[in-house]
C-alpha cells in the first residue's frame, strides 16, 4: 500500500489570514487523523507578488498555532528542472503552442464578466497548433491545448463536479516568458503544482474550493504527463460580509494582527472549531483538542461568513 501524503502549500504573496488558517487547519487535522505524512512547500513562483518576509512568517505562524509537518521542501522556484522536463514532455505530445497574446488582447475576442477571467477562444490558436515541439524554448510563453471533453472531478469532500475546460477556461498557459528578454521564464502555477505534487509523492490535495476548476486543469495535466493523480479534497472558503472571498478589502484579518493585539492561538483555533461545525459556540481550544475533535462529516458544506461576532471574539 502506498503511504499517503499531503502538503501545506502556502503562497508567500501575503500574510496568513483567517481563511487560509481554516484551510490549513482542516488539512492538518485530516492528515494527522488518517496517518498521512505532511510536507511543507512554499509556492513562491508568483514572482511580482511574492513578499519574501512572508515565507518565514507563514511557517512560524502555523507552528505558533500548533501545526507541524515532517518534511520541508525547497522553495518551489529553486528547483525548476523537473518543470523543464515536463514542458518538453508536453511539447513532444504536440499539446503546447507559443502564444504571446496579452490578457487584454484575449479579452477583446472573448466576452466575459468582470469576476471571471475570459475563456481563451479556440479561434485564437495559431494555425500550427498541434505540431510536436522538440525542446520548447524556456524563454517563450507556452499555452496548453485543452480537450473538447468533460473533466470529472471526484472530490472526497465536494462530491462530483464536471468541467468542460474548453468552456470554463480554454487553452491555458503552462509557461510564461520572463520580463527580461532572453532570460528563462518559468512554469505557471498549474504546471508547477502538478509536477511538484507528483514528484513529491503527494497522494491527497486538500485546499479551498476556489481551486476546484483548477483541479480539472491539473487532472488533465496528470494524464498528459502520465503521472498518478492525487485524491482531491476541496473545502469551502471563508467569505467577507459582502460574500466575496476573504481578502484585504474586508479589513485586517491577518493572523499576525490579532496576535499582536494579544489574541491567543487557542482563541483562533476555537473560532476555527466553531466554523468547522465542531462546537455550538466559540470557545478556546488548543490544536491538540481540535485534532481529536475534528470531524469532516461536521464541516459545513457552505462557505463561512466572517461576522462582527467573530471579530469581537478575537479582539
Ligand atoms: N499556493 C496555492 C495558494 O496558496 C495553493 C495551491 C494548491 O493548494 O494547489 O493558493
Amino acid at each position: 500500500m502506498t503511504e499517503r501524503c499531503t502538503r501545506l502549500a502556502p503562497s508567500p504573496t501575503g500574510a496568513l489570514h483567517l481563511g487560509n488558517v481554516r484551510t490549513f487547519l482542516v488539512n492538518w487535522a485530516l492528515a494527522r487523523q488518517n496517518g498521512w505524512s505532511i510536507l511543507m512547500r512554499i509556492e513562491d513562483l508568483d514572482h511580482p507578488r511574492v513578499k519574501p518576509e512572508t515565507i518565514e512568517s507563514t511557517r512560524e505562524e502555523l507552528q505558533w498555532l500548533g501545526l507541524d509537518w515532517e518534511h520541508e521542501m525547497p522553495l518551489q522556484s529553486t528547483d525548476l528542472q523537473p518543470c523543464h522536463a515536463a514542458l518538453e514532455q508536453l511539447g513532444a505530445t504536440g499539446r503546447i503552442y507559443r502564444c504571446d497574446l496579452s490578457r487584454s488582447e484575449i479579452e477583446r475576442s472573448a466576452p466575459h464578466d468582470d469576476e471571471q477571467q475570459a475563456t481563451f477562444p479556440a479561434k485564437l490558436r495559431p494555425a500550427d497548433a498541434g505540431k510536436r515541439i522538440e525542446c520548447p524554448s524556456l524563454t517563450c510563453n507556452w499555452r496548453l491545448m485543452v480537450d473538447d471533453c468533460t473533466e470529472v472531478i471526484d472530490d472526497q469532500f465536494a462530491g462530483t463536479h464536471q468541467f468542460a475546460l474548453s468552456k470554463s477556461c480554454g487553452d491555458f498557459p503552462v509557461w510564461t516568458a520572463a520580463r527580461k528578454p532572453g532570460a528563462d521564464g518559468g512554469p505557471t502555477y498549474q504546471l508547477a503544482v502538478v509536477v511538484d505534487d507528483a514528484r513529491q509523492a503527494v497522494t491527497d490535495v486538500v485546499r479551498g474550493d476556489d481551486l476546484l476548476e483548477s483541479a480539472a486543469r491539473q487532472q488533465m495535466l496528470y494524464r498528459l504527463l502520465d503521472r498518478p493523480c492525487p485524491n482531491w479534497w476541496h473545502v469551502p472558503l471563508v467569505r467577507g460580509p459582502d460574500g466575496k472571498r476573504l481578502a484585504k478589502r474586508h479589513g485586517d484579518t491577518r493572523l499576525a494582527s490579532f496576535r499582536t493585539r494579544g489574541c491567543t492561538a487557542e482563541q483562533i483555533i476555537g473560532l476555527m472549531a466553531y466554523w468547522c461545525g465542531m462546537t455550538a459556540t466559540r470557545t478556546t481550544m488548543p490544536a491538540t483538542d481540535f485534532l481529536s475533535a475534528f470531524d469532516l462529516a461536521k464541516l459545513p458544506s457552505e462557505d463561512v461568513t466572517l461576522g462582527p461576532e467573530d471579530l469581537q471574539w478575537l479582539c
